[in-house]
């Protein structure tokens, strides 16, 4: 299982019965869905391994687009 300390734009599901992972061709453990960011309603198959690699890249790319708000004035 997928750790969901804080809230990720990812909502995850089971994976159907005997489906693979899109990445690495095992069998697929958890659906994927994308919310918002860049990889808007993305969604896939993944096993636990690339599903946290999915999470990771889907959360790092909201995080990065939401604080944007860092303006320093150069001296
Ligand atoms: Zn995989």
């Amino acid at each position: 299982m997928i750790e969901n300390e804080f809230r990720r734009p990812v909502s995850i599901d089971t994976a159907p019965r005997g489906s693979l992972c899109e990445w690495c061709g095992k069998p697929a453990e958890v659906q994927l869905t994308a919310i918002g960011g860049i990889a808007h309603n993305e969604s896939g198959l993944f096993c636990n391994a690339c599903g946290q690699d999915f999470t990771r890249a889907v959360t790092s790319t909201a995080s990065t687009t939401t604080s944007t708000n860092t303006t320093q004035q150069p001296l």
